[in-house]
């Protein structure tokens, strides 16, 4: 157990300022997370440089297509998360408090950016698998580590997180990709515990400071599958953000507790039809091949990165980020044409 940042103490109690749960700790008390702790009077955290997952996975899964794509990067998880999504895929190390979780090891923030670094052409490092929020001072630390040695470092986040945190956050993580779970309040409050508004917050904080942000939606039949819905979430992006921003649509598979079919291949091909009204690059996940594999240029169609599962090819674009057909200018900063 290591101390933690962003607290303050109330009479006998802690307030944990790290996330918008901002959880009331009494002593010996854990947060929702599961993770932080009052220690007589002091906030720590269980996680520091405890690793449940590590694993060198194509930037793809992530998924960010428009960051380094073909890339590998370490990817690493550790235990706990301030949501509780009755159909979390990653449940095991999600959803259970540290000291209850077999199997994990020990790993400083130094050792971890030394094994990135020596791993060749490895991008960097993602904080994934698990909410990074929860290990906020491992990312932190880890990452500023990581960049010191030329690394990218890339988190796969809930964006349930408070502002000042974040703000430290977006000056060592490179990209971001971040969960819109749904665009209705209701939704977060009942499946995932948490609100709406805050994760709103951080797609726009994230925006605005410039870091490379994608958007992931996991659609659930008869959860969050209202198109009417869906149409005010892709306009939110395209308005608030940009028609840049990348979204993922991603079919549903049950997972924990949730016992839901998985979703329609027809309801997502029809999501991915209608955010490309409003969005220049609309891409379809957990389904094998399909027409929103591959990155296409907004202006002519040209097919600028081909994807084939894991397999990427930046074929469409020139040196100076243009498109090789219509020659009209791509913004995609991060995409290296390959030589
Ligand atoms: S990080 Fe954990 S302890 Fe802190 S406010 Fe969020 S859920 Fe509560």
């Amino acid at each position: 157990m290591v101390g933690a940042d962003y607290y303050s103490k109330e009479e006998d109690k802690i307030r944990c300022l790290l996330c918008p749960h901002n959880c009331l700790i009494p002593n010996n008390k854990f947060g929702i997370c599961k993770v932080r702790h009052n220690h007589n009077g002091e906030l720590v955290t269980d996680v520091y440089g405890k690793i449940a997952a590590l694993h060198s996975d194509p930037i793809e899964k992530k998924p960010l297509y428009h960051f380094y794509p073909g890339s590998k990067i370490l990817s690493i998880g550790t235990i706990g998360c301030n949501f509780h999504c009755s159909f979390c895929q990653n449940y095991q190390i999600s959803q259970c408090k540290p000291s209850d979780f077999q199997g994990a090891y020990n790993l400083t923030p130094y050792e971890l950016a030394e094994r990135a670094h020596s791993i060749p052409e490895n991008l960097g490092i993602a904080y994934t698998y698990n909410e990074p929020t929860v290990f906020f001072e491992m990312v932190r630390d880890t990452a500023l580590l990581a960049r010191e040695k030329g690394l990218k470092n890339v988190i796969v986040s809930n964006g349930f997180i408070n502002r000042d945190p974040l703000h430290e956050l977006l000056e060592v993580i490179d990209a971001f990709n971040i969960d819109l779970k749904a665009f209705d309040d209701s939704f977060y409050q009942k499946y995932t515990g948490g609100h709406l508004e805050p994760v709103l917050k951080s797609l726009q904080m994230v925006h605005r400071s410039g870091r490379h942000l994608e958007i992931t939606f996991l659609v659930i039949p008869s959860l969050n599958d209202s198109a009417e819905t869906f149409i005010e979430m892709t306009r939110w992006i395209a308005e608030e953000l940009s028609p840049d921003v990348p979204l993922h649509i991603s079919r549903y598979f049950p997972a924990w507790k949730s016992k839901l079919p998985p979703t329609s291949t027809q309801l997502i091909s029809k999501f991915a039809e209608i955010a490309s009204q409003y969005l220049k690059y609309v891409f379809i996940g957990n389904i094998g091949e399909n027409n929103y594999s591959s990155t296409f240029c907004p202006h002519c169609r040209n097919v600028l990165i081909e994807r084939s599962g894991y397999n990427t090819q930046i074929l469409g674009i020139t040196d100076d980020s243009r498109c090789k057909v219509c020659a009209k200018s791509i913004n995609l900063p991060f995409v290296i044409p390959q030589k």
